[in-house]
């Protein structure tokens, strides 16, 4: 269905880590692709908490008890 061998072309069951016609090695490319967007999403999520935690760090003061008039 759509797996199949890249060294030999067989067609390679849902749960096969090697294929059953010549042995090789089947890659698991969905995996790494799904654990690099895990990893952005926790960088980023790291990140952000970080960046968080400075209350001190408030750079120009805004002008927000100005008396209007
Ligand atoms: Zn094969």
């Amino acid at each position: 269905m759509g797996l199949e061998c890249k060294a030999c072309g067989a067609p390679l069951p849902k749960r096969a880590a090697t294929c059953p016609a010549c042995g090789a090695a089947v890659p698991k490319k969905m995996n790494l692709l799904r654990l690099a967007a895990f990893m952005l999403i926790m960088i980023l999520v790291i990140q952000s908490y970080m960046s968080k935690p400075d209350p001190d760090a408030v750079g120009p003061a805004p002008a927000a008890e100005t008396p209007e008039q």
